[in-house]
Order: C-alpha cells, then sequence, then structure tokens
C-alpha cells in the first residue's frame, strides 16, 4: 500500500488524517492543532516551493510547515478511489474518505530493537511465520528483516534491527538503528529486553526514553528468569518509566499474543500506563540540557523531526553524527557553541568525560528502578559496592546510619564553622575601630561604620556555617549517598503525599533555601515540585540562624542546644502538617510512581565538592553584595534620618548643668550625661523615619509582645533574615552609642525595655517574647529571593500564596505562644 503524505496533497484537494509520525513532543503539538486521526484536511494552497503550506482543518485555517506536513500520513482522494474500487464521478463522498482512512490506519509499523541475543529474531519469526536464522552471533552484514502479518483487523509490517547495546553511534548497527528510528518514524519500537541481564539490557531503554517515541517492553526470555527464582514486579516498573511490559518466552511463542494486543492498545492510545518521563541526570546535567534546548527551540524545524531533549543529550555525549545531522540548520553555529560551553563545564565540574557522566546518570536510574522492583534469587552473590548498598538502604539500619550523618552534619557546621567566625568578628571589629580613627566623624562615617559595617559585617561571619553545611551537602551529593537518603526516606516522604526525591530540596533548605528551591527541578511532576516549594520555607535557613543564635546566647544561656533543636523541629512539624492538609485540599490526585535514581558510588575529589559547595555559596555571596548591601543602608538612612527633631526636653541644657555642676564626681558626671544621651538618642531614633514605621505596624505586633524595633527587625527582614540581626545591630547599638566599654549585641538586648503602651518599662526580650519571636522568625515572609525563585520555579500564584500564608501562619504561631505562655 502506497503511503500519502500530507505534504503532497494539492491545492484545493481534500484528504483524511490516518496517523501522525514522529516522536511524543512532535506528535502532541500537532495533535493539539486538530491534525488528529480521522480528521478531514483541506488544502487551501500547496505550491512545490512553498512553506509553510495553508491548510483548512475543522473549519479553522491553519499552516503547517512542509516538514511537519511530512510526518502526516493520509488518504487522498485519488487513494481513496483506488482502494474503495469505486467509479470515479467528479466528488468523492467523504463517507468513502473515512472508510479508506479507517482501512490505512489500521497498518501499525513496529520496529525490534534490544541487545545481541536477546530474542528478537526468535520473536519475529514466531510472530509472522519466518524462518530467518537465530543462534550466537553477531551479525556481519548490517540489516532488517521486514514482514507483514495481520492480527485482531490490523496490520503489522514488522522491521528486526540488527542488535545493539546503545544507540550510539560507534558501531554501523547503532548507526543503522538510530537512523531506522529517527527517518522511518516506526509507530512503535518494541524493545526486547533480556529478563536475565536487565541491568544491562535496560541501558538502551533509557536512549529510547529520550528520544520519546512510542515503546512497548518484551520482557523476554523470561523462563529464564523464573528459572533464577528471581522476583521482578515489573508492572510496577512499567508504570514508573511509563512504557508497558509484556513478559514474553519467544522460543516457546509465550506471550506473543499478549504483546500484539499490547500493540494494538498502545497505537490507538488507550494503555493508561504510556507517558513520556524523563531520566534524571542531576542538577548540573539538567541544567546543560535546558540550555542546550533553550537554543534548539529558536529553529522550530529541528524539533519537528528530533526530541529537543533527545538532541541535547546527544549533543552532551558529543556525538557527531547529531552535529552533523544539525549542520543543515542556520542556528547550527549558536547550538554548538552552547553545547561546547556545556560540556566544558560540566567536565570540569565532574573532572569526566561528559558522555561517561551521562552514561553513569543512565545506570543509576536502572539501578533505582531495578532496586525497587527486582529481587534476586537468594543464592546469588552480589558485588562489593552492592552490599555497601544494602547496609546504607537497610529497611532498618538506614535510618540510624542517615541520622547520624545529619547530626554530624549540622555539629560539623556549628563546632568546625565557629573558629572562622571569631577570626572573621575580630576582622570585622578591627576594621570599624580602623575606620573609626582615620574618618572624620560625620554622616559618611556613620554610614560605613554602622550602615555598611554593621549591616554586612553583622551576616558575613555565618559565612563559615553556611560553606561548611553545603560542603557536607555537596559531599553527600558527590558520594551518592543522597540518592540513597532519599531512597530510604521515600517510604516516610509518601506518609506526607510528597517522594523520597523531595528530600534532598527539604534538606538543602537548612542551608539556603535558594538553591532549594532550584533543585525542585529533579522532580518529575508539577505536583510534587509545588508541593515541596511550599513546604521548603520551614526549613530553617542558615540565615535565620544568627536571628536564633543572638537570642539563644542572651535569652537562653542555659538550654541553648534544646531550644534551638526545639525551633528546627517546630518547622519540619509545620512543614508536614502544611504538607498534608495541602495534600487533601489542593493536590488530591492521583500518584504516578516513578524510577528514583541511584547514581554509582564516587569517591568524591575535593576539588569537585568544593565546586559544588562554592556553586551553592555564590547565591549567599550574591545577595550579601546585593539585597543584604543594599538594605543596610536603606536601613541605616532611615533610621538616621531626619536629623533635627523635636525633643520632648532640651537634653543638650541638662548635659550642660551637669557638666557645669562642680558638686559631682567625675564619675557620676559621666554616668549621668550618658543617661540624657542615650535617652536623646532614643528619641531620636524614634522619631526617624524607620522608628515611625516601627509605630505603624505597633497595633499588629503589640499583641505578640514586640516592641517597634522588633517590628522594624520583622519589615526589614522581607529582604532577607540575616538583615533582622543587622536591624537589631543597628537600632539596639545606637540606644548605646554613648557607651564606651562597647557591650555586645546580646547584653543590650537582655537590658531593652519597653518606652511605651501598656508594657511600658517592663523587659523586651522575656523568654516567652523571644522564643515567639524566633518562632516568627523562622515561619514568616521566606525572604525575597526565594519568592523571586518560586515564581520562577511555579509562577507568580504560588509566589503570593507562599508570602501570604507563611506571615499569617507566623503571626498566629507567635501569638498563640505568646499569650498562652503568658497565661502561666
Ligand atoms: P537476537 O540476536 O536478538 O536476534 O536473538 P535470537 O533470536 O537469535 O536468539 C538468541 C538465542 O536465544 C537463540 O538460541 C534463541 O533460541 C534463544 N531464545 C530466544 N528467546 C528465548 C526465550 O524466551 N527463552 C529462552 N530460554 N531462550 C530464548
Ligand atoms: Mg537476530
Amino acid at each position: 500500500m502506497e503511503i500519502t503524505y500530507l505534504s503532497e496533497i494539492p491545492s484545493g484537494e481534500e484528504a483524511i488524517i490516518t496517523k501522525v509520525l514522529g516522536h511524543g513532543a512532535f506528535r502532541k503539538r500537532i495533535t493539539e492543532m486538530g491534525f488528529v486521526k480521522g480528521k478531514k484536511v483541506t488544502v487551501i494552497k500547496n505550491a512545490p516551493l512553498q512553506d509553510p503550506v495553508e491548510y483548512e482543518i475543522m473549519g479553522y485555517k491553519v499552516s503547517l510547515r512542509r516538514s511537519e506536513a511530512e510526518m502526516v500520513e493520509v488518504v487522498s482522494v485519488e487513494e481513496a478511489k483506488n482502494l474503495s474500487g469505486i467509479e470515479f464521478n467528479g466528488v468523492i463522498d467523504e463517507e468513502t474518505l473515512k472508510k479508506s482512512a479507517i482501512q490505512k490506519g489500521k497498518v501499525i509499523n513496529v520496529a525490534l530493537v534490544g541487545n545481541p541475543n536477546c530474542g528478537k529474531t526468535t520473536l519475529f519469526n514466531y510472530a509472522s511465520g519466518a524462518h530467518e536464522r537465530v543462534g550466537n552471533y553477531s551479525g556481519v552484514t548490517v540489516d532488517a528483516k521486514e514482514a507483514t502479518m495481520k492480527k485482531e483487523g490490523y496490520t503489522f509490517r514488522i522491521v528486526d534491527l540488527p542488535g545493539t547495546y546503545s544507540i550510539t553511534e560507534y558501531s554501523p548497527e547503532e548507526l543503522y538503528v538510530r537512523k531506522h528510528i529517527t527517518e522511518k518514524h516506526p509507530d512503535i519500537v518494541i524493545n526486547v529486553v533480556d529478563a536475565s541481564n536487565l541491568e544491562r539490557n535496560l541501558f538502551l531503554t533509557t536512549q529510547l526514553i529520550d528520544m520519546n517515541i512510542k515503546v512497548v517492553i518484551a520482557l523476554n526470555m523470561y523462563d529464564e528468569l523464573e528459572d533464577k527464582g528471581a522476583k521482578f514486579n515489573y508492572t510496577a516498573l512499567g508504570e514508573m518509566i511509563g512504557i508497558p511490559f509484556i513478559p514474553t518466552v519467544a522460543s516457546k511463542g509465550k506471550g506473543i499474543d499478549e504483546l500484539f494486543a499490547k500493540l494494538i492498545e498502545v497505537y490507538e492510545e488507550q494503555d493508561p500506563t504510556v507517558r513520556h518521563i524523563h531520566v534524571n541526570y542531576g542538577l548540573s546535567i539538567e541544567k546543560a540540557i535546558n540550555d542546550i534546548q533553550h537554543e534548539i527551540w529558536k529553529n522550530p524545524a529541528i524539533r519537528v523531526q528530533l526530541s529537543s531533549r533527545f538532541v541535547a543529550i546527544k549533543l552532551l555525549e558529543t556525538d557527531k553524527t547529531m552535529l552533523e545531522w544539525l549542520r543543515k540548520f542556520d542556528n547550527y553555529e549558536n547550538i554548538k557553541v552552547v553545547a561546547e560551553k556545556a560540556i566544558a563545564t560540566l567536565e570540569k565540574e565532574y573532572g569526566e568525560r561528559s558522555e561517561t557522566i551521562i552514561t553513569d546518570a543512565k545506570y543509576g536510574f536502572i539501578d533505582g528502578a531495578l532496586k525497587e522492583t527486582y529481587r534476586q534469587a537468594k543464592a546469588d552473590k552480589r558485588k562489593t559496592k552492592r552490599e555497601l548498598d544494602d547496609i546504607l538502604t537497610h529497611r532498618f539500619w538506614g535510618f540510624p546510619i542517615f541520622f547520624f550523618f545529619m547530626w554530624l552534619m549540622f555539629q560539623a557546621t556549628f563546632t568546625l564553622g565557629s573558629y572562622p567566625m571569631d577570626w572573621i568578628d575580630a576582622g570585622v571589629g578591627a576594621l570599624s575601630e580602623w575606620l573609626q580613627s582615620i574618618m572624620p566623624a560625620g554622616p559618611v562615617r556613620d554610614l560605613v561604620i554602622d550602615g555598611i559595617i554593621g549591616g554586612c559585617g553583622g551576616v558575613i561571619v555565618f559565612l563559615p556555617n553556611i560553606l561548611i553545611l553545603f560542603f557536607f551537602i555537596s559531599l553527600m551529593e558527590d558520594t551518592g549517598y543522597m540518592a540513597r537518603a532519599s531512597f530510604i526516606m521515600d517510604k516516610l516522604m509518601h506518609k506526607i503525599g510528597l517522594h523520597g526525591k523531595s528530600f534532598i530540596p527539604l534538606v538543602m533548605g537548612f542551608g539556603c533555601n535558594v538553591p532549594a528551591i532550584m533543585a525542585t527541578r529533579t522532580l518529575d511532576n508539577r505536583k510534587d515540585r509545588i508541593l515541596t516549594m511550599i513546604i521548603t520555607p520551614f526549613m530553617s535557613c542558615s540565615a535565620r540562624l544568627p536571628v536564633y543564635v543572638l537570642l539563644i546566647s542572651a535569652i537562653f544561656p542555659e538550654n541553648q542546644g534544646l531550644v534551638l533543636f526545639s525551633i528546627y523541629i517546630i518547622g519540619i512539624f509545620l512543614a508536614i502538617v502544611t504538607a498534608l492538609i495541602m495534600k487533601k485540599i489542593a493536590f488530591a490526585k492521583k500518584e504516578v510512581p516513578f524510577v528514583m535514581e541511584l547514581p554509582p558510588y564516587r569517591i568524591p575529589t575535593l576539588r569537585n565538592t568544593t565546586i559544588h559547595m562554592w556553586h551553592k555559596g555564590q547565591q549567599y555571596l550574591r545577595k550579601m553584595g546585593t539585597v543584604i548591601l543594599f538594605a543596610s543602608i536603606l536601613i541605616w538612612a532611615l533610621g538616621y534620618f531626619p536629623r533635627n527633631v523635636e525633643y520632648s526636653q532640651d537634653y543638650d541644657a541638662q548635659i550642660a548643668a551637669v557638666e557645669a555642676n562642680t558638686q559631682l564626681s567625675n564619675d557620676t558626671k559621666a554616668e549621668q550625661i550618658q543617661f540624657y544621651e542615650v535617652e536623646k538618642e532614643s528619641e531620636r531614633q524614634e522619631q526617624s523615619y524607620i522608628g515611625r514605621m516601627g509605630h505603624a505596624i505597633e497595633p499588629i505586633i503589640s499583641p505578640l509582645g514586640y516592641d517597634w524595633k522588633m517590628g522594624v527587625s520583622i519589615i526589614t527582614g522581607l529582604a532577607a533574615k540575616e538583615i533582622v540581626v543587622s536591624t537589631m545591630g543597628i537600632l539596639y547599638q545606637a540606644d548605646m552609642k554613648a557607651d564606651e566599654n562597647s557591650q555586645t549585641l546580646q547584653t543590650k538586648i537582655k537590658e531593652q525595655k519597653h518606652r511605651t503602651g501598656v508594657l511600658n518599662g517592663q523587659e523586651v526580650f522575656t523568654p516567652l517574647v523571644s522564643f515567639g519571636f524566633m518562632i516568627f522568625i523562622l515561619i514568616y515572609f521566606p525572604c525575597v529571593a526565594v519568592i523571586a525563585a518560586i515564581k520562577k520555579e511555579a509562577n507568580w500564584g504560588w509566589a503570593l500564596f507562599t508570602m501570604v500564608y507563611t506571615t499569617g501562619i507566623a503571626w498566629i504561631m507567635a501569638f498563640l505562644v505568646y499569650q498562652i505562655g503568658s497565661l502561666f
């Protein structure tokens, strides 16, 4: 039967679509335009050199690129006539056309793809009744056998392709298979998989997944798997990877009927298992793929032929055939440049060829897939690599080992971090003292010392902690342990409607929520991504730590560890509750199972892990240099101006009076002068712009027991939570301007008293208020950078939602702590 393509139909004629060829993304796009099997298309204008061509479908005019129209199979009027054998009388009625289309649409092109000796030819022979040679030899000539057979009203054209372990470009067989799939566009590929050697055979499957084509797996040699006594839940794996598995024993003809029934079901798009998944290659590679894809998308003609993801992956594998193929497109040079850059970055990061990195990731995918679905017979000895895996992902021991690593990480972060922290602290102190001595007094000196150094210095001291935390997280990722950790957490995470995969972003959230939110990209479905993003802000990031450290050391010197721990736990608890509620109301959808990649264990190199740490730390430093610097200056200015305020009393006169008083000792004099100066400064500050802002929100925060300065800190913390402490530094420090024996912020906080309201005269930072304040800081508005990240990864709606609900919960929680606590 001749095949007619839509591109060949002349102007003015009609045709009925029989099938749309090509990879999944292309088919999806074209079907969304209305080009669906059985629909009538009228060609408006199609001249030989015209591109695009104009069509009318379902009453709409659309234009298709010629290359797109070449992928649409149709029944033309001409053909319908031949098929129906009726006399041509000028017009052919639509009914006849439709009938011919249905008949022609029942031809299914199938290609057999698989490793050598997995039983392709045996299957081919059995199904088609042919007698091709089977046996344990590699083909000398590279060619394909084709056979046609009828089953259940469908005509199958089956092609037996040469056996390959992979679809790269290293052998003529591989190139042949690849060409067949990308140029002949079989409707379905039967991936014949040797069930007795799953790990190796599934490697090819991952490549078919990348190509985004319709695949059915014939799980051949199933008899051998059963003989070995292994257990394989292929249905579960099929659901995870979106490809149906049919067990077969080709040599005995078992399972062949089921296989063909499945082919029909998949061809008619009635199989619920079929869906396109992405093998997750890890953040760095995924980013590289994405960068290349963006360049590919600039030329839509490329996407007609191949899935852009497949092209990008091939380029990252430094595939010459792909590069050559792209040469005919006008953005070839640009794509090449982007790809080369991406490869260079990856290779520098991993210290390995990019091709190897991708191969490893594929095996990680297979490992993870089989870990959940495949049980080897007891007698089988495993490799040492496996033994380590068995302990680390052990149903019982996995948890204590994991918690030990977590404890080690946090412990190291704080103990190791305290040394460089002290050095930086001393350095910052020395710097401001030195500047104090060389700069002339005035607003500029105040700006530099109180504004810039006071603000940024208070934040930069935490840099070592953050880098150490990131170092540990990167180390766990690089060794491959993080993937195991998510694996063992999977069951627990399922209880709150998430997957083990969400666990990595959540742990990263303890470092900084921004990279954590970006890490949600590794999750395959949007529902999981958004849910994870929403609860990530409850993971107390390192920026909030300074607030806790300040208040805990000042107010809770006895139970430091316990209080700190309780705050983190409250965060985690709220995350769980939020996830549970969100699962009920917004994400009550059926879960789709998926593979959790288990990348190979690696000995990480210091260089490698340092680079990864640095990638994450960079964001923190960038925030330092921009948001925090800007905010520090702004806050300082808002607190510094206006300079001329009207005081309630004439402080200067009172100070002069004290000085003139000869009856007082020098000590008493100094004390009294200091008292008036402090009074004056706090009154001035209260009337500064920021003071007025703080007072303005007093009605909202006074039920929480806060003074206006805490209110200001909360406002400024919107930019970044580190600024909460720097603001407190600036606001409370300024109070004590006259104090010569410079006290620490801790002592100053302890001495704070309310100056107005019902609490006038009472201490501000009672244990209750301090605890409530820490809870508030933990929960409310994460920070501008996080909101921007959520907006980027999800949308404005979720970003707004996060702003509102976090702040709402923060207020309620702090209110409850304060009001209930006050009862006792
Ligand atoms: P090809 O290289 O993929 O075409 O594999 P062949 O069809 O040539 O088969 C290789 C060998 O495996 C032959 O000896 C077949 O008889 C044998 N074989 C094929 N299918 C099965 C099966 O399901 N079970 C068993 N036990 N052997 C099979
Ligand atoms: Mg063969």
